[in-house]
């Protein structure tokens, strides 16, 4: 498949024909009406481009909540980007910032109002969740930040009792004996704190019960879809093209965080970063294996690297470890990050060295210029808005901003009404034709900082 919108990486990363094997992939049917692509010229109020968690989240409360028409496209089928293959981390996060930057940047008032979103987007996913009867194997009662350096482990054991004060969020420091005693020991670490939000689920049980619901609320969904083009019609209203069909609508939202193209529209080239993450999924681990390690809590995990790892113990037995710091997407690229990411468990986890990883697999999050998630208008293209850009946070926060973007296009909410967070203007990356570059010499750089001790 060769790409036409001209996007950062490797072919590879965007075929729809090769999609990787997934251990969600495997465990989780994606029913066929979710395939069906656009064939036809068809009017809509809204039509969304993308159907991960951010898009889904937006038809489905457009659709049934407002009663709006709604076409929502994909090119792959809903769920098959990043929200179909992500580590399944309901969690706090969204920005790649931190708290002291976003202070500096914002204003304590506004740095305060990001925070509390994110608490929003956890609780905005659970009530989705409740709200539509969905199973995702759920587990985690909130999350386990380990501390890779005695520094961190410092820093952690001062900020947790802040925590509960500035955010309303229970959390617990933890020695690194008496996480040994909870099942969660972790070779070289120091430590880690325990944060009481968030929980763990599968992701695509989650974009399909979605999409489930969506279809069922009126949203027409199209797989196998790619919008190729946008254009406006005389009367302002914006025709969004694809190779069999098209969507007339008032507006349109783009939902495609890390897939977004360069090209559709013209005006979004170079004002996002898409970067890999990468996810191994190992066999069933016995009890005994479990013990061998001293890892049979089932809490999710990642570590206080800038390159972080993440991980968990699945329901079944399964580990699940993720790892970013790979900017080439081609297949043999992929094929030789693998080696470097089952190193890296091994020497996290040596008692499962032997242990095989029955699957890997990798997909796009998606960086922006101020740091923040962006929610609001396409500068330069009328009727056209964007919610993306949640620095690898966006399963919870993509929920959250695809539902708030959803109250604003049907002018049940006030743009101005967001946080400031969310408002900073989606800019042009400086020099965008170099930033393989700069992830280059950003993995570089922060893979040095994590040497630090
Ligand atoms: C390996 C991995 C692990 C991650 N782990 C976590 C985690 O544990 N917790 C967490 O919070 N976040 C995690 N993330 C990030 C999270 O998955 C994303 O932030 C979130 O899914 C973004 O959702 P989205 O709906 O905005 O975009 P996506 O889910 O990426 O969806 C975008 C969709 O747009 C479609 N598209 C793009 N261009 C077009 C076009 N021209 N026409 C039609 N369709 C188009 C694509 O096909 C795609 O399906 C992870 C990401 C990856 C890749």
């Amino acid at each position: 498949m060769v790409d036409l919108h001209n996007r950062l990486y490797d072919d590879h990363a965007y075929d729809l024909d090769t999609e990787p094997m997934s251990w969600w992939r495997d465990s989780c049917a994606v029913p066929q009406f979710l395939y069906s692509p656009l064939q036809d010229d068809r009017i809509s109020d809204v039509a969304v481009i993308g159907g991960g968690v951010t898009g889904l989240n937006a038809a489905l409360r457009l659709a049934r909540d407002y009663g709006q028409l709604v076409t929502l496209l994909d090119s792959g089928y809903p769920g098959w980007g990043a929200s179909g293959r992500n580590g399944g981390f309901c969690c706090l996060g969204g920005s790649r910032l931190s708290e002291l930057s976003i202070a500096r940047s914002l204003g304590a008032e506004e740095a305060h109002r990001f925070q509390k979103s994110q608490l929003d987007a956890i609780l905005h996913v659970e009530q989705m969740l409740d709200q539509l009867g969905l199973d995702v194997d759920r587990h985690s009662k909130g999350e386990l930040v380990v501390a890779h350096s005695p520094r961190q482990a410092e820093a952690m054991r001062e900020e947790a009792p802040l925590l509960a004060q500035k955010l309303g969020v229970g959390a617990d420091f933890y020695s690194p004996s008496a996480l040994k005693e909870q099942g969660a020991h972790i070779s070289g670490h120091y430590g880690g704190l325990h944060l009481k939000a968030g929980f763990a689920m599968h992701p695509l049980k989650y974009t399909t019960g979605l999409a489930t619901a969506c279809h069922e609320a009126g949203v027409r969904l199209c797989g196998q879809s790619d919008v190729l083009a946008l254009s406006y019609e005389p009367t302002g209203r914006v025709r969004v093209h694809c190779l069999e069909g098209s969507v007339l609508a008032k507006r349109v939202l783009l939902a495609t965080n890390g897939y977004s193209s360069e090209r559709c529209p013209p005006v979004m080239a170079g004002r996002t970063l898409p970067l890999l993450s990468t996810i191994l999924v190992t066999r069933p681990l016995s009890k005994q294996e479990q013990q061998a390690q001293g890892w049979w809590s089932d809490l999710m995990a990642y570590d206080s690297r800038n390159l972080l790892h993440y991980f968990r113990l699945m329901p079944d037995g399964r580990f699940l470890f993720g790892m970013r710091g790979s900017c080439n997407a081609s297949e043999a690229g992929q094929k030789r990050f693998e080696s470097e990411v089952r190193k890296e468990f091994n020497r996290l986890f040596p008692a499962w060295a032997g242990v095989e990883h029955d699957y890997f697999w990798s997909g796009l999050i998606c960086m922006t210029a101020s740091g923040f998630p962006y929610i609001g208008p396409v500068e330069g293209a009328p009727n056209i808005w964007a919610a993306l850009g949640y620095h690898g946070n966006g399963l919870a926060m993509g929920s959250w901003a695809g539902a708030q973007a959803a109250d604003i296009l049907a002018s049940k909410m006030r743009h101005d009404a967001l946080p400031a967070a969310f408002r900073q203007p989606l800019k042009t990356f400086p020099f965008p034709a170099l930033r393989k570059l700069y992830i280059r010499a950003g993995i570089l750089g922060l893979g040095l900082l994590d040497q630090l001790p």
